[in-house]
């Protein structure tokens, strides 16, 4: 199918954009990479009357040192993320997360705002960005706004961004020197995970001293497996610490049953890919 008939409009500034946006009300929807939203439009799911292209907004795209912070830029693409010295450096989980999104072809169309914009829960971003505490920094017309990511998934494919908003960067506080590891279990390759699981850790002489973890697919927004996190700390680095501390990682979870497999299969998965992606950080 094609999509329903609608105006295009390609500011060059988040000002613009938030002016069309406003403009247009209720019948706009902005568009990064078009890697979620064309398919969406494709099977006519949503039919916006306008719709506002941010591809032309350079201030959207790239990646800043900000002293405790690495900052992201809404269009940045996850190719350019995947390959950024500064990620890989301080932010190791998202690296690895990113890696895992679909195909390279994807990846070079696809934006690392976007996909967190899009708030499904199986996209591999959410869940990293939550465990690394992550902040949302949102513009409108009364100014712009910093979003804890706690906050920032309300619902399956709702944040915390209005109608009237856009998302124009994410900060993600240093990590450095935390090994991390995403670990993603599909059925075949380049597939939305069936459950997924970000781990970071900072190890000081074979002793977790701190411990992250996301949860992907787990709920109707990523999770962070505190009760795991906790266990972890303090534990030597082993099997047998790590997997009795991964043992409550579907604990107050959510998951879907579905094709793929039911909830009681995610759960136990979940337990499974947590040891495995804590021990995988742990290891460096
Ligand atoms: C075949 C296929 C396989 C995929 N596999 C995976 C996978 O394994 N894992 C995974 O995580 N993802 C996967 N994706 C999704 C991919 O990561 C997309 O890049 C991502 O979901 C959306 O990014 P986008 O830039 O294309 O956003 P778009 O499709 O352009 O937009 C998505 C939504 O976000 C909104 N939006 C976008 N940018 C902003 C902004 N700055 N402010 C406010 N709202 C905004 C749009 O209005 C729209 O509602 C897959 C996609 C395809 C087509």
């Amino acid at each position: 199918m094609i999509p329903a008939k609608f105006d295009y409009v390609a500011p060059t500034s988040v000002e613009e954009a938030l002016s069309a946006l406003a403009d247009a009300g209720d019948d706009a929807k902005v568009i990064a990479g078009g890697q979620s939203l064309l398919p969406v439009l494709r099977m006519r799911l949503n039919a916006p009357e306008v719709i506002i292209d941010l591809g032309r907004i350079d201030a959207l795209r790239g990646i800043r040192d900000d002293g405790d912070a690495i900052v992201i830029g809404a269009m940045t693409t996850h190719a350019d993320v995947q390959a950024d010295p500064l990620v890989r450096e301080h932010a190791t989980l998202i690296t690895k997360a990113v890696t895992e999104v679909a195909d390279p072809q994807i990846r070079h169309r696809g934006t690392f705002g976007g996909a967190l914009a899009h708030a499904d829960p199986a996209g591999d971003l959410g869940a990293p960005a939550l465990a690394l505490d992550a902040e949302f920094v949102i513009a409108g017309s009364g100014g712009t706004r910093t979003v804890a990511a706690s906050d920032f998934f309300v619902d399956l494919f709702t944040t915390a961004i209005e109608d009237d908003e856009l998302l124009t960067e994410v900060r993600i506080p240093k990590k450095t020197g935390w090994g991390a590891h995403y670990e993603k279990f599909v059925r075949v390759a380049h597939q939305w995970p069936i459950v997924a699981i970000g781990a970071a850790v900072k190890v000081d002489g074979g002793t977790i001293s701190e411990a992250r973890v996301g949860l992907t697919n787990m709920g109707s927004t990523p999770l962070r497996a505190t009760s795991v996190e906790q266990a972890l700390v303090g534990q030597p680095a082993t099997d047998e610490a790590v997997r009795a501390a991964a043992a409550s990682a579907g604990e107050g979870t959510n998951p879907p049953s579905d094709l793929n497999g039911d909830a009681d299969y995610r759960r136990h998965l979940a337990t499974v890919l947590t040891r495995r992606a804590v021990l995988a950080a742990a290891g460096g």
